[in-house]
């Protein structure tokens, strides 16, 4: 069992152990998935940003290809005008070509040489307005810049009825003299329409946007959050635009979705799995832990049991044997386990016998009440074993042997046997003593009697010697002597019938009273013998005792007493009676200043017919002692130590308090 607390904390570090280690796996897996996914979202966003910065490139590429190829139609007709001014035909029929092919461009005017419009297409109308109204600076300022420096130029952005514009201005020359200027207007918004094609805007947002972030124009099909953004300078025009494209978060990977949930589920799968295991071997090891506990408490009450058991199976070979039987029968467990009849414990003389009383426990026969028999210890003593037997049924309900109780009743059977011969022997003194009284009674009673038989046989013998004697007077005499026989005769028959049924009868009695009783009868004795008596009695409870045994035993022991102090010189002669409760008992002590006893005399003290005294008979103490052991009390002498002689005696007796009902 000592094993026992160091398999579980083991077992404990063990589990504990075993927890942890899939503990640890989950989360390196988590933390594995976690940096997986962080780096794919980083080559996303990485992939992304590549490909708008492609597209961007690509968008501002085809923007200025476009603006270009107008500008250089709008440039080759600028020339064309300068060599035959005021051909209206040519500019409409050119221009119309030009609007038709590039929707972008809204409006295209030709200013001569003092800013007015010379002609206009589509209209000349709206433009003109517009341009009054909020463009005039811008297309002035581009005006001059143009005419400055003689060469196209594009005009700062302006809005007109919440749309923003920018121009292109192309000056006309004619004989190396500006003659007039060509002005393409273009909305910004018409041009992201026409220019950013539909796959872009499936993708991007694009917007146009200055220095300080006002919006020009924006196209864009979708909605969302915005993710990366690229500005890239919008030239021409120029003057600080930019062309920002925005890129939305489109929904992930639906594959890659679908793996990191299935990855989060198998987690939460494993962990989940993982707790149930815990809980499953923390039962496991709880039940194991109660399992033990339960083995360790059924050890403990087999070894505490101090009746013996044994199992043997049904063909008679013991399969089990507690301490305690070991102890009974002084063989080792080892010794006895797997043996078959004759069992080492068997009394060699009586083995058939034995074996006889084994075939009949083994047929199930076996008295329910028990049976005794004589075993033999390994040391060779011999014991008495009551035993027990029971059929041995297991776990599946099958009767798989014999169970026998064994218990060693050697002791009980002696104190039995003590019990019973003290018994006898009570019976047999109280008697004797009983006898011994009555022998006094009896004289005395039988005196009378006798003595008038005597006196009446005189009487007729004296009138036979007269011859002058009447015959009725002998009759009378003898009749009346024939009834002091009778009476005498009735006197022996009571004494005999009160002697065979005298027997010891217990009944409420005061042990003071009982003391009293036989100090007032020994007083005339004690004055005679010059010994002073006295007493110390407490007022005592009454108890259950035959009070004339009690009377007995005080007579006998006071005599004693007094007997002993015969030589003692006459100033301390004095006899101590004393009676005190103390713990349930009654404590009784004579003591005496008498002769004391040898060693050899106190051995003997309480053997009959054992005295020192010549006319002595020896039974007093044996008596008396059997009289106290049957109010189950004790009766012992011990040497006087307080006597002022220096010898003495006191005899001291215990009576246990039974109160009466
Ligand atoms: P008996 O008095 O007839 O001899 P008992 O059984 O009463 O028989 O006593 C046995 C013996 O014990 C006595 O003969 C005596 O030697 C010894 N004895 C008993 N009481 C005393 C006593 N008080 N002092 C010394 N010896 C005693």
């Amino acid at each position: 069992m000592a094993e026992a607390p160091k398999i579980h904390r083991f077992s404990a570090r063990r589990l504990g152990w075993l927890l942890a280690l899939p503990k640890l796996g989950i989360a390196l897996m988590l933390l594995a998935v976690v940096s997986l996914f962080w780096i794919l979202h980083r080559n996303e966003v990485e992939e992304e940003r590549t490909a708008l910065i492609k597209d961007v490139l690509w968008l501002e590429q085809d923007l200025r290809f476009h603006l270009t190829s107008i500008e250089e139609q709008m440039q080759q007709l600028a020339l064309d005008l300068g060599q035959q001014p005021d051909n209206r035909k040519l500019f409409q029929l050119r221009i119309n070509n030009l609007l038709r092919n590039d929707p972008e461009l809204r409006q295209v005017m030709w200013l001569d040489a003092h800013r007015n419009v010379v002609d206009a297409l589509p209209s000349a109308q709206p433009p003109d307005q517009e341009i009054e109204a909020f463009g005039p600076s811008a297309t002035q300022k581009a005006y001059d810049m143009a005419a400055r420096l003689g060469r196209r130029t594009y005009s700062e952005p302006f809005t007109s009825n919440g749309t923003a514009y920018f121009e292109v201005l192309v000056p006309v020359y004619s004989d190396r003299r500006l003659n007039g200027m060509l002005v393409g207007v273009y909305p910004m918004d018409t041009l992201l329409n026409h220019l950013v094609p539909w796959w872009f805007t499936e993708k991007y947002q694009v917007f146009i946007v200055d220095d300080n972030d006002i919006e020009y124009a924006a196209k864009s099909k979708i909605q969302g959050t915005p993710n990366q953004t690229y500005d890239i300078p919008f030239e021409p025009p120029g003057y600080g635009l930019k062309l920002r494209v925005t890129s939305y978060q489109t929904g992930s990977n639906p594959l890659q979705r679908f793996l990191a949930g299935a990855i989060v589920v198998l987690g939460a799968g494993i962990f989940w799995s993982l707790l149930a295991v815990r809980e499953l071997m923390r039962k496991h090891s709880r039940a194991e832990e109660a399992l033990r506990s339960e083995h360790a408490f059924r050890k403990a009450m087999e070894d505490s049991l101090t009746v013996g058991m044994r199992a043997r199976d049904l063909t008679g070979r013991i399969i089990y044997v507690n301490p305690a039987f070991c102890r009974i029968t002084g063989f080792s467990s080892d010794e006895l386990v797997g043996r078959r009849p004759p069992m080492p414990y068997w009394l060699p003389d009586h083995i058939e016998e034995t074996y006889a009383m084994h075939r009949v426990v083994m047929a199930g026969e076996a008295p329910v009440d028990g049976y005794e028999i004589t075993f033999m210890r390994k040391s060779g003593e011999l014991f008495h074993a009551l035993i027990y037997e029971a059929p041995l049924i297991d776990g599946n309900g099958q009767h798989t042997g014999w169970m026998g109780s064994v218990v060693d009743v050697t002791e009980r059977k002696r104190a039995e046997e003590l019990a019973r011969q003290q018994q006898e022997q009570l019976q047999f003194t109280s008697r004797l003593v009983t006898m011994g009284e009555m022998a006094s009674t009896l004289a005395h009673e039988l005196n009378q009697p006798l003595a008038a038989i005597a006196s009446y046989n005189t009487g007729c013998l004296n009138l036979l010697e007269t011859d002058n004697f009447d015959a009725r007077d002998i009759r009378q005499a003898l009749e009346k002597l024939g009834v002091q026989a009778q009476r005498a005769g009735l006197i022996i028959r009571r004494v005999h019938d009160f002697v065979r049924k005298s027997e010891p009868k217990r009944a409420p009695c005061r042990v003071e009273d009982a003391i009293e009783d036989c100090l007032g009868f020994v007083e005339a004795e004690a004055r005679k013998r010059q010994i002073r008596l006295e007493r110390d009695i407490e007022t005592l409870p009454a108890t259950l005792a035959d009070q004339l045994m009690l009377e007995q035993v005080f007579l006998n022991l006071i005599r004693n007493g007094m007997e002993a102090m015969t030589d003692t010189p006459a100033e301390h002669r004095q006899l101590g009676v004393s009676a005190r409760r103390q713990d349930g008992e009654i404590i009784v002590r004579v003591s005496d200043n008498g002769s004391g006893m040898s060693e050899e005399v106190r051995k003997r003290l309480f053997t009959a017919f054992f005295t020192t005294k010549p006319e002595g008979m020896g039974i007093g103490l044996s008596i008396c002692r059997s009289i106290i052991e049957f109010h189950r009390g004790r009766l012992w002498a011990e040497d006087n130590a307080a006597s002022p002689t220096g010898t003495g005696t006191v005899f001291i007796f215990t009576l246990p308090i039974e109160e009466p009902a």
